[in-house]
């Protein structure tokens, strides 16, 4: 797992974040709420679920996309939701509940597994290009393909830099990874959904929100 630093955008260890659903049924609430509780047993914060805008933390349920500002970061925008979760039928509980895992990662701070410093994953990247469309030639692209190179390199390619970050050992296992297929990689490199929070997950926000010391 990994996040930046300097500034870092973790969250004060001890406080209560407030967590707002802005709108949603009560089955999405409640899903969301036994999901994103699988952090707390490995952090000092406290989730304070409530009804309406005000909120640290501001859920928007809208079909399409997951999303989450990472760590403090919420705080930069008042008015807006900081977090949008896709809502799904029980059938696929265990799917919604991964992303919602995922996005609360997002929140407490953790960036995407894959950009890792460490990551040493050996990208086939002529066959994610094509994958999204584009060649290997940055020269041939169009407007369109020049923000899905950027986006690719952004959310796959590009490793951060070490310096710029804490981190501990990268991990495939990691909630915050995306799903890498071996069509993407050469020799034989695949990262299937990950399901649950991985040891290395919990250690990391355990170490990022500690407990203060007996002596303290
Ligand atoms: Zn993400």
């Amino acid at each position: 797992m990994w996040a930046k630093k300097n500034p870092s955008k973790f969250w004060t260890p001890g406080r209560t974040l407030r967590i707002a659903f802005l709108n949603g049924t009560e089955e999405f609430k409640a899903a969301t709420i036994s999901a994103a509780n699988h952090w707390l047993p490995h952090i000092n914060l406290k989730f304070e679920f409530v009804e309406g805008k005000e909120g640290d933390i501001r859920i928007l349920s809208q079909e399409g996309t997951f999303s989450s500002n990472v760590g403090t970061d919420a705080l930069l925008f008042t008015d807006e939701p900081t977090m949008t979760l896709w809502p799904h039928s029980p059938n696929l509980a265990r799917y919604f509940a991964a992303n919602v895992m995922h996005e609360f990662g997002h929140m407490l701070g953790a960036e995407h597994e894959q950009t890792h410093p460490t990551a040493n994953i050996p990208w086939n990247t002529s066959a994610l290009y094509a994958r999204y469309g584009i060649t290997d030639n940055p020269e041939e692209d169009d407007y369109q393909a020049r923000v899905t190179r950027e986006w690719l390199h952004h959310s796959y390619l590009d490793r951060a830099t070490p310096d710029a970050s804490v981190y501990s050992e990268y991990d495939r296992k990691s909630i915050m990874h995306y799903v890498i297929h071996q069509s993407w990689t050469e020799g034989d490199f695949q990262v299937f959904l990950n399901f649950d929070l991985s040891e290395k997950d919990k250690a990391f926000m355990a170490k990022a929100y500690p407990y203060p010391t007996k002596n303290e």
